[in-house]
């Protein structure tokens, strides 16, 4: 059932307040509905009203690619090796027509905001790139996405790679990409994403320490490098997973420097659980971060969900809810607080990286309605999108 509503009010009602809708814009929101003349009144009980969910790590140009290919040992290096292979035959098409659709999933699943990575070097160029600038238009009405120029394949050691990363954001990529993990000189490549992100003013989104090595700590070194050049708020360090293969008391002084930079961590628990562990000949490691620990630093922890079914991944269905549930059991957080916690790592923390999320008077009415009213609730009973409003009409999903 589809309404359309033009110059009038439709007040979304909810024991805390009434939200006044006009030709598509907030009018009011108050917290007691008055007399005003409305065309529709929708009472959405006490449901969950936010901005939609925000997946802050993904990798549309790989999206779905397991569908054609497939990782025989699951391992993360095979993984590489298969995409590095894929890389060589994948036009343009091939990633929008795979990216289309992980995006459709997504937004079917409540989520309105995406930063993906995407590679670019000298095995792809920017064929990537460009059919997700391209992408990023053609969903520019319904999702908000940001793209990261990711140097999959390294550059320390190929240099034609880092031209392709420096080409990436002359071409429109908005944030810096690196995978220092992957090069014998992991310092070198943290300098040279620096290098990059200074000369064109852009923020940092690297691959950190996706291992069970607990040796391999280039975190430390992104942290002391964050707070040298000044870059406080505007690095995130994805994976993060060879924290928890030391002990707490070993690893409490890359913590604190990683609070003192104030960078965003964010946990990949389905890819991590997936792929992280499998040398462990008994009591396999989980591979996820030290989500408890970073939370009880103060430091900011998001949720994504990274793989959708690809050579790193052979699962996921674009659903934050999903991966918020995954990130529960992985991280044991089962309590009320914690799955409250997960909600908003899913939702309203990452959203702050985007523009134009508040659901504020003046703004652009656009926001969802989840079928249940409380946020762990949410987690725990994966609740259906109820409707959600965009382009001057309410949408109802049920
Ligand atoms: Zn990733």
């Amino acid at each position: 059932m589809r309404y359309l509503f033009n110059n009038c009010y439709m007040p979304f009602i909810n024991q805390n307040k009434a939200i006044y809708v006009k030709d598509g814009f907030i009018e009011n929101i108050v917290t007691t509905p008055d007399n005003r003349p409305c065309h529709k009144i929708i009472d959405i009980q006490n449901r969950i009203v936010f901005s939609g969910f925000a997946d802050i790590h993904m990798h549309l140009d790989k999206a779905l690619i397991g569908e054609k290919v497939f990782n025989k040992s699951g391992t993360l290096k095979e993984a590489i090796e298969i995409m590095t292979e894929y890389k060589k035959k994948m036009s343009k098409e091939d990633i929008k027509n795979r990216a289309r659709k992980a995006l459709n999933l997504s937004y079917k699943q409540g989520t309105r905001y995406i930063r993906t990575h995407v590679d670019v070097d000298e095995i792809i160029g920017l064929k990537g790139l460009e059919a997700i600038i391209e992408l990023k238009e053609e969903f520019k009405d319904k999702l908000q996405i940001s793209i990261v120029a990711f140097p999959q394949e390294g550059f320390v050691d190929n240099l034609e790679n880092y031209k392709y990363l420096e080409q990436a954001l002359i071409a429109g990529a908005d944030i810096v990409g690196g995978i220092p993990a992957m090069e014998k000189n992991a310092k070198k490549h943290i300098d040279m994403v620096f290098k990059l992100a200074k000369k064109y003013d852009k923020n940092i989104d690297m691959h950190i320490d996706e291992t069970d090595d607990p040796n391999t700590l280039t975190l430390k070194y992104l942290a002391e490098k964050t707070i040298k050049e000044g870059y406080q708020k505007r690095v995130i360090a994805g994976h993060c997973c060879s924290l928890a293969a030391n002990k707490l008391e070993d690893i409490q002084n890359i913590l604190d420097l990683v609070k003192e930079a104030e960078i965003t961590i964010v946990t990949l628990p389905s890819t991590n659980l997936y792929l992280q562990g499998r040398e462990d000949l008994k009591n396999f490691r989980r591979g996820i971060t030290r989500v408890k620990d970073l939370l009880k630093k103060d430091i900011v922890v998001c949720v994504g969900s990274d793989n959708i079914r690809d050579p790193f991944n052979p699962f996921g269905n674009g659903n934050l809810l999903e991966v918020g549930l995954i990130a529960a059991h992985g991280c044991h957080m089962g309590g009320l607080d914690d799955l409250d916690k997960i909600f908003y790592m899913i939702s309203s923390i990452p959203v702050t990286l985007f523009e134009d999320y508040e659901i504020e008077e003046g703004k652009k009415a656009k926001f969802i309605i989840i079928d249940i009213d409380k946020k762990y609730k949410a987690i725990v009973e994966q609740p259906k999108i109820f409707g959600y409003f965009e382009k001057e009409e309410f949408v109802w999903t049920y």
